[in-house]
């Protein structure tokens, strides 16, 4: 494997793809680690986590340093990227105990009746490259505390990123084989699945892979959680404060090179306000530092892969052809990397590619609506339905449209974002399941109920 640095075009390391003797001898160390693993008390492995934060804590720079080689995000961002990681580990470490806290049921006299959490065994997890720390430790610190064990099979061009969050774990000091990263191509996924070892499996990306994670697993049998994409609605209405909307609007759909499920992709705005929220939109758009990576001072840099920027410029050009109008950006940069500016699109028709399908990048449309009504419309258009943000000075106003949207979260007058504190995951084609908070750390166990006379 020669993952390339999408700033530069240039080959980075080169690692040894793993074969399927490699992948038996994983699961045959997961499997071997997970059964006094799970006997380990909860405060033991708390304290693994603790100690992966520090892990985290000490190597940020060199952590950040690598993502930003590997896939092209702004260092800034991949240090906000190690920060967050190191808040999920402490949340869980914090947590994990009275996350998994038997419940107890309303039981005849002298009898007592109640479910405890129990660890499912081995969990696989194929990830993305777009948050190549988060999405694992998302993954990681509540799974690995519930007392499973993790095989990771990351994306293919962020192989150094997959073997350095392994190295966490090691120093942190978990046992052997209670976290692993094996550097499999995808072809090799199916056959993890069907595993007898393996009893789970959860994937963050893209709707094929995601279908066929879920196809593989329904055959056997097996629980999935999937995180797949997104095409968030940024609702802008009449009283909201416009400047804040779009300054936040601009970051919504730019930040991570608009590579995030959860980016604001279709800004749908009140014709009261449409102009004035347009024209700022596309100001801060333009404000934004379009660079090399490597300088703190970058807000978006090169795509993570040259073939992305090739499929996001098809779906905006077969967009423009269509009917859309380009009010900035639009062209891949003339330069070495695979740097495309952020853009943004009007008048877009229905069911062009910019309308119907998830731009994975700096690309925004934007759609102007009559009044409330429509504009529950068109953010409900979608057969995404991950995230959506409503900009209103009226928070009840706010609570209320937030109801009549079909997404897994909604936010008013705040970004969507993915918090350890909250649930976070879609419905629809977004996927289902979810990750984080209390709900996150009991989608891998055996809620067992005991009844005792
Ligand atoms: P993929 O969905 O192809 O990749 C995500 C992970 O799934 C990788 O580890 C990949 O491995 C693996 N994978 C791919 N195909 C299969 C399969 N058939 N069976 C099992 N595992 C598989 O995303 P891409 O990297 O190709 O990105 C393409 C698009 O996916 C983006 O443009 C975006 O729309 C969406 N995406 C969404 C993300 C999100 O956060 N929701 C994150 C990343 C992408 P390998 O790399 O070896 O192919």
């Amino acid at each position: 494997m020669r993952p390339v640095n999408p700033a530069t075009g240039e080959q980075i390391d080169a690692y040894e793809q793993a074969d399927e003797d490699d992948v038996e001898a994983a699961l045959a160390r997961a499997s071997d680690a997970f059964e006094s693993w799970r006997q380990r008390p909860m405060r033991e492995r708390e304290q693994l986590l603790l100690n992966a934060a520090d892990v985290l804590r000490d190597r940020k720079a060199e952590y950040a340093e690598l993502m930003t080689r590997e896939m092209g995000k702004p260092i800034s961002q991949a240090t906000a990227e190690i920060e967050k990681c190191i808040w999920g580990c402490e949340h869980y470490a914090q947590h994990a105990s009275a996350y998994l806290a038997d419940d107890h049921y309303p039981s005849p006299a002298g009898s007592t009746v109640k479910t405890a959490y129990d660890p499912l065994g081995v969990v696989l997890a194929v990830m993305p490259w777009n948050f190549p720390f988060w999405q694992v430790f998302r993954f990681a610190a509540p799974y690995l505390t519930a007392g499973n064990v993790g095989v990771l099979k990351h994306a293919s061009n962020v192989p150094g990123c997959a073997l350095a969050i392994a190295d966490v774990f090691r120093e942190a000091g978990y046992p052997e084989g209670v976290f692993q990263s094996v550097l499999a191509p995808s072809s090799l996924v199916d056959d993890i699945i069907a595993d007898e070892r393996v009893e789970a499996a959860t994937l963050t990306g893209s709707g094929p892979a995601g279908r066929a994670v879920a196809s593989t697993a329904g055959e056997h049998l097996k629980k999935t959680v999937l995180e797949l994409g997104g095409s968030d609605p940024f609702v802008v209405l009449e009283d909201a404060d416009v400047e804040h909307a779009a300054e936040r609007g601009a970051w919504a759909r730019n930040q991570n090179g608009g590579q995030s499920c959860i980016a604001a992709k279709r800004f749908v705005v009140h014709d009261a306000v449409y102009d004035e929220f347009v024209d700022q939109l596309v100001e801060e758009v333009e404000a934004l530092t379009v660079g090399d990576p490597m300088d703190e001072s970058t807000d978006v840099g090169p795509q993570a892969r040259q073939r992305f920027l090739e499929e996001l410029h098809e779906q905006v050009t077969a967009s423009v052809e269509a009917g859309a109008t380009v009010l900035t950006g639009g062209e891949p940069l003339d330069r070495d990397g695979a740097y495309y500016p952020p853009t943004v699109l009007a008048d877009v028709p229905a069911n062009c590619p910019a309308d119907s399908e998830e731009l994975f990048g700096p690309v925004a449309t934007v759609y102007r609506v009559d009044d409330e009504a429509e504009a529950l419309e068109v953010a409900n258009d979608t057969r995404f339905g991950l995230g959506a943000s409503v900009w209103t000075a009226d928070r009840e106003r706010g609570e209320r449209l937030a109801g009549q949207i079909d997404a897994g979260c909604v936010y008013v007058n705040q970004l969507v974002k993915s918090d350890p504190r909250v649930p976070f995951g879609g419905v629809g084609d977004s996927g289902y399941g979810r990750e984080l908070s209390a709900i996150g750390i009991q989608e891998f166990v055996n809620r067992k109920t005991v009844w005792i006379e």
